[in-house]
């Protein structure tokens, strides 16, 4: 059986050993997402410094290919904006963001990753700097279209209003709606499906069973971080697999089939082996 978790990270814990227990538990393909800058002691002064970043993490996700099948997405996080414009200013902060975002779309090109990460601050931030946010997202969903590649986001807490906006953004560029995965997704599955962006449900208490029971139209991940300091955080590598059995065994052995494969098959433009 496939079973795929759709955003993950590995940093400073368990590194491999995370897709080890995930292996063990029965998982089968996860897509792994790069960090923020300061998790790699990179501070940005440009887009091209990024190169550092994602070659490492491309390093990464080859080593985890040879435990379970891993997909690369290279991301910029929202955060930087914070990270980087505090030092350097929130408009240069914005413009390293946006050069980021080329250079990852160019790994996609040449097909070391398979989607790019950007969004849009989930913390309180003034006027401006979202403002600059919703142009670097945007500027996400340009190189996307470019490239044919969709875009991971992480995003201030669900609302119908935000995700409606989103989609906008997408729109504008003429980035497909549904190439927009939402990541840390409540399981609103008809009311994204409504929007047309594509949700990636967080697998917390019965957030898969519940959006199993409404569609067949999501992904499914742990957003595990492999923090030492917060080990275990979001959700343990081993949750994904989990969830997925207790779906096959409430019957939805189909919906398990359509989020571990012909969704993100569809999604990414990948073919998964089984
Ligand atoms: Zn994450």
């Amino acid at each position: 059986m496939i079973v795929t978790d759709n955003h993950m990270h590995l940093y400073n814990h368990l590194r491999l050993k995370a897709l080890k227990q995930f292996k063990q538990a029965g998982g089968t393909h996860v897509f792994l997402i790069s960090l923020l800058s300061h998790h790699y002691g990179i501070f940005p002064k440009k887009g091209e410094d990024f190169k550092d970043i994602f070659e490492e993490h491309l390093k990464l996700v080859g080593k985890g290919n040879q435990i379970v099948g891993c997909y690369a997405v290279l991301s910029v996080h929202p955060a930087e904006i914070t990270v980087i414009g505090q030092k350097l200013g929130y408009d240069s902060a914005a413009e390293i963001m946006k050069d980021a975002l080329e250079l990852a779309a160019r790994y996609v090109a040449e097909g070391k990753a398979v989607a790019i990460k950007s969004g849009r601050p989930h913390y309180e931030v003034s006027d401006y700097v979202w403002k600059l946010s919703n142009e670097v997202l945007q500027h996400a969903f340009s190189v996307a279209r470019d490239v044919d590649c969709p875009v991971q986001i992480h995003t201030e807490s669900f609302t119908i209003e935000g995700m409606a906006e989103i989609a906008k953004l997408a729109d504008k560029e003429g980035l497909k709606r549904e190439k927009v995965v939402k990541h840390f997704a409540p399981p609103a599955v008809e009311e994204m499906e409504e929007i047309g962006l594509f949700p990636s449900v967080i697998a917390s208490g019965d957030n898969v069973l519940k959006a199993a029971q409404k569609s067949s139209r999501f992904l499914v991940e742990t957003d595990y971080i492999d923090d030492a300091k917060r080990p275990g955080s979001v959700l343990g590598p081993k949750t994904v697999p989990r969830k997925i059995k207790e779906l096959v065994e409430a019957g939805y052995e189909d919906v398990a089939y359509k989020i571990c494969v012909e969704n993100p098959e569809k999604i990414y433009g990948i073919e998964i082996d089984q």
